[in-house]
């Protein structure tokens, strides 16, 4: 067995277990557990300075997640635009791969609390998903998500890379993983070596605060960089946990220091479950004012909203707001006009 795979083993996964570590009471979370499960490493445990904080925020259960209901579970809508089960297919040249629906962490904000992590989504079947690929010449992009495709075996990876590789029309392929923040052990040599063999290849990961970056979480980055592999970053604005000027900042020049390129901040999709997570976009322009012309412009990322329906990613920069400010109007990549409301 491999180190990160003993390392999984060694998860906090129940209430009971984090009770006893921080003496939080544990009895409210079951609850919520049973609905949307819990899973810490022991390295991202370690981040933890007190509850609260906000390593802790991102992966400890909070009551709150049973409390709201004024949100749609899949508010991207991404079920309908699955041609076969575990594929996303919302633009023409470009396809999400939902390889794995397991992650080494499960963060309270996830954009699909619906189904990661439970037993309510699966994963592609993967010759299904090959053979829509091979049949849409279109596909220029394939991005591996889930889930965390770094949770399957080196070997099991390696096969759909591979698979992939022999579609002549599949140009890039990306991979979004969480593991560079919260299991860094999984970035092993052999895992490089391997993924350096299916270039051109792009890994965006997901440092959410300064505290994630670590001579561990930076060592990981370094092994892919190494390998030639580009590594960008996604962010989502976490109230209490990056709603905040000087954190954000610090947080994208420290990500440039171990070499990974800031590419998007998200505004967080209107999952269900995940409201008490929410900022305004306000908040947001606020955050993105801090960067433009007070750092270097390469740790300046996109700020961008997933508009309901899955009518795609639009730019705040290029919205325009009512009066009062609640609402925005946006011009999607088709040209459609779209009302997007913060509620
Ligand atoms: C975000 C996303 C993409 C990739 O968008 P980029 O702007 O190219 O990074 C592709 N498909 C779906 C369904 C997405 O949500
Ligand atoms: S790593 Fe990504 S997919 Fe997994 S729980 Fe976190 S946000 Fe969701």
């Amino acid at each position: 067995m491999e180190a990160w795979e003993n390392s999984l083993k060694k998860c906090i996964t129940s209430p009971e277990e984090l009770a006893g570590l921080f003496h939080a009471q544990g009895e409210d979370l079951a609850q919520v557990v049973r609905r949307y499960p819990m899973r810490i490493t022991p390295y991202y445990l370690g981040l933890i300075r007190e509850p609260g904080d906000p390593i802790w925020r991102q992966c400890v259960p909070d009551p709150a997640e049973l409390h709201d209901f004024t949100q749609s579970p899949d508010p991207l809508d991404e079920e309908r635009l699955s041609p076969v089960p575990g594929l996303i297919h919302r633009y023409p040249d470009r396809v999400v791969f939902l390889v794995s629906t397991a992650c080494a962490v499960y963060c309270r904000f996830c954009m699909r609390k619906r189904g990661v992590g439970c037993q309510g989504m699966s994963p592609a079947p993967v010759d299904e998903a090959v053979a829509y690929i091979a049949s849409q010449p279109q596909i220029r992009d394939v991005i591996l998500s889930g889930g965390d495709p770094l949770l399957l075996s080196d070997d099991r990876l390696d096969q759909i890379l591979t698979a992939l590789r022999r579609i002549p029309h599949v140009e890039i392929i990306r991979i979004g993983t969480r593991a560079p923040v919260t299991l860094p052990e999984r970035v092993t040599a052999k895992l490089a070596r391997m993924l350096k063999r299916h270039q051109p290849l792009y890994v965006n990961t997901h440092f959410n605060h300064p505290r994630e970056i670590t001579g561990q979480s930076a060592r990981a980055c370094a092994r892919l960089a190494d390998a030639g592999i580009q590594l960008g970053n996604q962010s989502v604005l976490l109230k209490g946990v990056n709603d905040d000027p000087q954190v954000m900042r610090d947080l994208m020049q420290r990500l440039l220091a171990i070499r990974v390129r800031p590419y998007y901040i998200h505004q967080m999709d209107l999952v269900q479950g995940t409201a008490h997570f929410r900022t305004r976009v306000a908040d947001g322009i606020t955050v993105m004012a801090a960067l433009r012309g007070h750092t270097s412009g390469l740790a300046v990322p996109h700020y961008v909203i997933d508009l309901p329906g899955g009518k795609g990613k639009v730019e705040v920069a290029s919205a325009r707001f009512s009066p009062d400010g609640s609402r925005l109007t946006v011009r999607n990549y088709l040209g459609d006009e779209i009302e997007y409301r913060e509620t």
